[in-house]
């Protein structure tokens, strides 16, 4: 049974990026992209809430910016009573070690110069957590958790392949024993096997550890496997959310639609219709006016180029927003 008040919860999270003209910042901002755009979410205890879109569509960016890796322009960011957005570097520290990312790829955040051992209990020094033989240990558990060996603990990152640099990432975010981990596109540059090793460890940590997940991704089969509940992003907007088996079962918003039309898979089984997108996502720099998607919908009226489509619950638990679905 859910409890209901959720873990984490996202209120009208905006993120603008300044962009500067040919003199850089000598010159003053040009304009600004807007690249996350009143999104709102809650994230229950133990569940996955997978965010999906193309890229572009500013699902990375919604992660780093409720982490607060990426600083945001405005809105609510809820954990434990305290909007994160409103505190001091200091103060967010004590909140960071509950809250966790693992990155698409964890080689760039890792220093290529420390041993496995050494950037798994680094964190563990920092927060002056343990004795040595403590912090070892823990690493050692650790490393036995995410299916990698003992002698891994005295090799280096550039040593391990693709899939154990993934394991590597994965004990890295939980060493610090964190409640909720944000998993950027972590299985995306790995090979179709490796991809589902690496799912079944996520889920099997987090039944074992009572782990949340917020799972960011643009693959459909991925997202619908690893998920409980999924958002639907498209240019910086959160257009549809819903339970997993509601959402596949029946798509509402156009751009969902779409999505799932190219999982060929998928659209046997489950679409009536298909949609195809036409165009590319258009630039955060100059988007379109009224609803985001008009300008790639099959389905646009007068009404979508001038009128913003608000996100209305149309079934238990599963919003969309959408002229067309009202
Ligand atoms: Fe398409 Fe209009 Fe719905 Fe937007 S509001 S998704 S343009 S039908």
């Amino acid at each position: 049974m859910r409890n209901e008040q959720p873990i984490l919860e996202v209120i009208s999270l905006e993120k603008k990026f300044p962009v500067y003209g040919a003199f850089g910042k000598i010159g003053g901002t040009k304009a600004y992209v807007n690249a996350v755009k009143n999104v709102s979410l809650k994230v229950y205890e133990g569940e996955t809430y997978g965010l999906v879109g193309e890229s572009g569509s500013g699902k990375s960016t919604t992660g780093r910016t409720i982490l607060g890796l990426t600083e945001a322009t405005s809105g609510q960011v809820l954990y434990q009573g305290h909007n994160l957005v409103e505190l001091s570097k200091k103060e967010l520290r004590k909140f960071r070690r509950d809250l966790q990312m693992v990155f698409q790829d964890p080689f760039s955040s890792l220093d290529p110069r420390q041993k496995i051992g050494d950037l798994l209990e680094e964190p563990l020094i920092i927060h002056r957590l343990g004795e040595k033989k403590e912090r070892q240990q823990k690493v050692f558990q650790l490393l036995k958790k995410v299916g990698l060996q003992p002698e891994h603990y005295f090799r280096y990152s550039h040593e391990l392949s693709g899939g154990q640099r993934q394991r590597l990432g994965i004990a890295r975010a939980l060493i610090m024993n964190p409640k909720i981990i944000i998993c950027d596109e972590p299985v995306s540059a790995l090979d179709v096997s490796i991809q589902s090793q690496i799912l079944n460890i996520l889920k099997e940590l987090q039944g074992e550890l009572k782990l949340t997940l917020l799972f960011i991704t643009h693959d459909i089969s991925v997202v619908r496997y690893i998920s409980d509940r999924v958002g639907i992003m498209y240019l910086g907007t959160i257009v549809e959310e819903g339970m997993t088996d509601d959402l596949f079962a029946r798509p509402l918003h156009p751009y969902t639609k779409a999505l799932f039309s190219a999982v060929p898979d998928f659209l046997k089984k489950s679409l009536k219709e298909r949609v195809i997108l036409k165009g590319e996502i258009p630039s955060p720099l100059n988007p379109p006016s009224g609803c985001l998607f008009h300008t790639r919908c099959p389905y646009a009226t007068e009404r979508c180029r001038n009128e913003i489509p608000v996100m209305r619950e149309v079934e238990s638990e599963h919003s969309v927003a959408c002229h067309l679905v009202e």
